[in-house]
């Protein structure tokens, strides 16, 4: 799914609503900007890296804690094994 968007004159951009509902992304949510090495503009949903490890996959929440699937099971260990 492309879109073309112009830029703002404070360099803005809006997300088209179909692309955002798509992506399930909302009014607060943060995304990364990455200038590619070609010249691309990647925006990515901002995902916080997991408090433990530093780990970006699969990261859940727990209350306001994003923690990696192994560093939540090395913690279930500790806790309750
Ligand atoms: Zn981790």
């Amino acid at each position: 799914m492309t879109k073309y968007k112009k830029l703002s004159k404070g360099r803005s951009v809006t997300i088209p609503k179909d692309i955002a509902a798509h992506l399930n992304l909302n009014a607060g949510d943060a995304v990364d900007l990455t200038a590619a090495g070609n010249g691309d503009l990647i925006i990515r949903r901002h995902l916080e890296p997991c408090r433990f490890c530093g780990g970006t996959e699969n990261i859940k929440r727990f209350g306001d804690i994003s923690i990696c699937p192994l560093c939540a099971t090395k913690m279930y260990q500790e806790v309750c094994g």
